[in-house]
């Protein structure tokens, strides 16, 4: 079975045609981080605007490099939300007028659901009950996945999410955006013995990563003319931190839970320092997607829309987007 799906909820373009809910046919991703850059972090305004442009070629790619045509494709799966409005209203409108036009099922999907199914699109073969931390530029969740379709919310951050941390953090160091790649470079083979401070909110699950950025911020206020070296070691500090912070606390509450693996999933499950951590400390396996699935992508939305359509689930045409949609509190992603 083939599902084509559709993914535009931030800043990248991605259409993916994927086999049996596993075997990726073709998974084109157009990027706008070099667009977005220039204004130190994404435009909505902007990224809608480029979906626009990239979308059709993208999907014209998508069937040139799978080898496969309309005619062979069974159902389109599309993100609905959460995302930008803007963005994921191109997504959803193309999702549909090829379902349309082809008298095909379509389904929407939850895009941070999507991102836990990036761990099916490889060999590791993820065995349910599992603890997925889910962390991206807008999210840092702990969801127990106890089976396809049925999830419960653990925990997630009571302020700034993993990665528009990194992002605020290499603000405050004047290195680039976006900030996770930027601090792990700035940080490759940097031993530090600066520290600071971790919340550890130990009666929960959520975190918070508000007041590593307010140390940071004020260690960088309070030192005059920091050299790249000063930079490099506190950079490597603040990764520690937010590191130690979502590693430990999963690996606890996996204990606790007496799950058998952990799926990490979204933009900063891509950090080296992060998976490295979670490879030496779990007990537990630890499932971490390659880099490339690891952000956002429309191949981790077919392999959910698989699961979903196996079950039954279609949707209407009427099919509209839910830009604050949660997740991790019921029965479904959605
Ligand atoms: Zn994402």
């Amino acid at each position: 079975m083939n599902i084509l799906a559709v993914e535009t909820s931030c800043d990248e373009t991605s259409v993916s045609i994927v086999k049996d809910g596993s075997k990726i046919l073709s998974n084109i991703i157009a990027s706008q981080v070099e667009i977005h850059a220039r204004y130190g972090g994404i435009v909505p305004e902007v990224a809608s605007r480029q979906h626009i442009l990239t979308i059709v070629p993208v999907a014209e790619r998508a069937f040139e490099e799978a080898g496969v045509s309309m005619k062979q494709v069974d159902a389109i799966a599309v993100t609905v939300g959460p995302g930008l409005a803007g963005s994921l209203i191109v997504g959803v409108n193309f999702a549909k007028a090829l379902a349309i036009a082809n008298s095909l099922p379509v389904i929407g999907i939850n895009h941070l659901e999507g991102h836990i199914y990036a761990n099916w699109l490889t060999e590791s073969n993820p065995e349910l009950p599992c603890l997925c931390l889910v962390v991206s530029g807008g999210h840092s969740d702990m969801i127990l996945m106890e089976d396809h379709g049925r999830y419960r919310k653990l925990g997630s951050t009571r302020d700034d999410a993993a990665g528009e941390a990194f992002d605020k953090g290499a603000r405050i160091l004047g290195l680039p955006y976006p900030g996770g790649p930027a601090i792990q470079a700035a940080t490759m083979g940097v031993l530090t013995s600066i520290s600071l401070p971790r919340a550890w909110l130990r009666e929960s699950d959520d975190f918070s990563f508000s007041g590593v950025k307010t140390a940071l911020l004020h260690l960088v206020q309070g030192k005059d003319s920091p050299d790249q070296t000063w930079i490099k070691e506190t950079a490597a500090a603040f990764q520690d931190a937010i590191v130690d912070v979502l590693v430990s606390k999963t690996i606890q509450a996996a204990a606790r839970l007496n799950v058998r693996q952990i799926l990490l999933a979204g933009g900063v499950a891509a950090n080296s320092a992060l998976r490295s951590r979670f490879l030496v400390d779990s007990p537990v396996p630890v499932l971490i997607p390659p880099t490339i699935l690891c952000t956002d992508n429309a191949a981790m939305i077919a392999s959910c829309a698989y699961y979903h359509y196996q079950t039954g689930t279609r949707d209407e045409v009427e099919l509209d987007v839910i830009p604050g949609l949660t997740f991790g509190n019921g029965k479904s992603g959605r």
